[in-house]
């Protein structure tokens, strides 16, 4: 009997990175549908700790900091050192050019997907859908944009990564910059805001430019390349598609922190496990691409956001405090053990999240009587 094919909508990070980990379980054929993702034609950086299922990415990353720093104002700087778990930067082109190699039994067909359903040709074929969700707004997004600077003279700190520094304007939002030093002279610079509202980018242009003024004394410097996102914190529902979401569409983006790229390949590998041998196609299933106790835990920190973003940077400096690095990346990495959720649920300041945790109690109450509120 012929294998099915695997028909994956999408060829973004979860659609390139499924097809190429199929053929290492299965000979089923694989078809991609859709056009190259925004990803691989203008690269952006992939950030993630390295955990054991992202060898493969470690290995083509750009660079890697086995040092991180967390800033605000009234606090000292807080630095992690993690040398198992160091943090990486790659760039999203050179990981998805190297999935479309892998990718030996896929066929690529650039055209979108416009109707709602595909046509197929037998109850056996097998689709998964990573076409990014549908958000109802209002929701908080990570919105940002990045430059990637090159100075003559060195200026940066080439081995400590600045994950967050919040000695930044507050005044639109929750606001800091994140800065990659890839060597002395080169770094990705980025604004990065948590609101409702994206702004203009000139608005975070001049924030990169603050920064490295008052930062550096940096005012002669070129900009190689610009990334920019805007990314849900939210947690998305599924009106468009009743295939099997991945990636995105499934929920991957960590809704506290807008990381993804770890999450995805978790799944991915998960998944594509489950192709070996000669599997009944019902026992297929996507696993979900977080724990529902981090869900929770991203729930009542997000409304603590939205209701006291001023108390931000002193929540993030907090966390940054109360953990080692190793275990910062492994809580980021969604494996953190009920010790890590236990240091941090401990340093919160309980009663601002024990109200937050009653208002997410009553919403789910109100919306189960009477239909969804905002
Ligand atoms: C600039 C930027 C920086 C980021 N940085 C990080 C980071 O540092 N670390 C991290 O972990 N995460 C990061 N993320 C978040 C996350 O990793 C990405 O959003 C990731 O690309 C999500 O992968 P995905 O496959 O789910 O969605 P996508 O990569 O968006 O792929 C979805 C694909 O579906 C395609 N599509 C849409 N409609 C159709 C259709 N009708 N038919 C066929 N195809 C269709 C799209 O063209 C796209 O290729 C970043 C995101 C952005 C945008």
């Amino acid at each position: 009997m012929s294998r099915p094919p695997v028909t994956i909508i999408g060829a973004g990070c979860a659609g390139l990175s499924l097809a190429a980990t199929l053929p290492q379980h299965t000979a089923n054929p694989v078809i991609v549908r859709g056009h190259p993702s925004a990803a691989e034609v203008q690269p952006h950086i992939w950030g993630f700790w390295e955990m054991d299922w992202l060898t493969d990415a470690a290995k083509l990353s750009r660079a890697s900091w086995p040092m991180w720093e967390f800033s605000a104002p009234g606090h000292r700087v807080i630095r992690h050192v993690s040398d198992i778990h160091p943090y990486h930067a790659l760039l999203s082109s050179d990981w998805l050019s190297d999935c479309r190699k892998k990718a030996q039994t896929t066929t690529f067909d650039n055209d979108d997907i416009a109707e709602q359903h595909l046509p197929l040709d037998d109850k056996t074929d097998i689709v998964f859908d990573s076409r990014p969700p549908q958000l109802d707004e209002p929701f908080m997004k990570q919105h940002f944009l990045g430059w990637e600077v090159y100075s003559k003279t060195p200026v940066f700190e080439a081995g400590i990564a600045r994950l967050m520094d919040f000695n930044t304007d507050q005044s639109r939002g929750i606001h800091f910059i994140y800065l990659l030093p890839f060597d002395a002279h080169t770094a990705l610079v980025e604004s990065t805001m948590f609101s409702f509202t994206p702004e203009a980018d000139s608005w975070y242009e001049k924030a990169i430019t603050t920064y490295l003024l008052e930062q550096f004394s940096l005012t002669e410097f070129t900009v190689d390349r610009t990334e920019k996102g805007c990314i849900p914190m939210a947690f998305p529902a599924r009106p468009h598609s009743s295939y099997p979401a991945i990636g995105s569409n499934s929920g991957a983006i960590r809704p506290s922190s807008g990381y993804a790229f770890t999450f995805i390949q978790k799944q991915v590998a998960t998944l594509a496990r489950q192709f070996a041998g000669t599997p009944d196609i019902s026992d297929i299933h996507v696993p979900h691409p977080h724990r529902r106790r981090d869900l929770l835990m991203d729930a009542i920190f997000l409304n603590v956001l939205k209701h006291a973003p001023s108390l931000a940077p002193n929540l993030f400096m907090t966390i940054a405090q109360a953990l080692r690095g190793d275990e910062l990346a492994r809580f980021m990495s969604g494996i953190a053990g009920p010790a890590i959720i236990g240091k941090i649920i401990y340093a919160m300041p309980k009663q601002l999240f024990l109200r937050a945790a009653l208002r997410i109690c009553l919403h789910a109450l109100v919306a189960r009587f009477k239909g969804p509120v905002s």
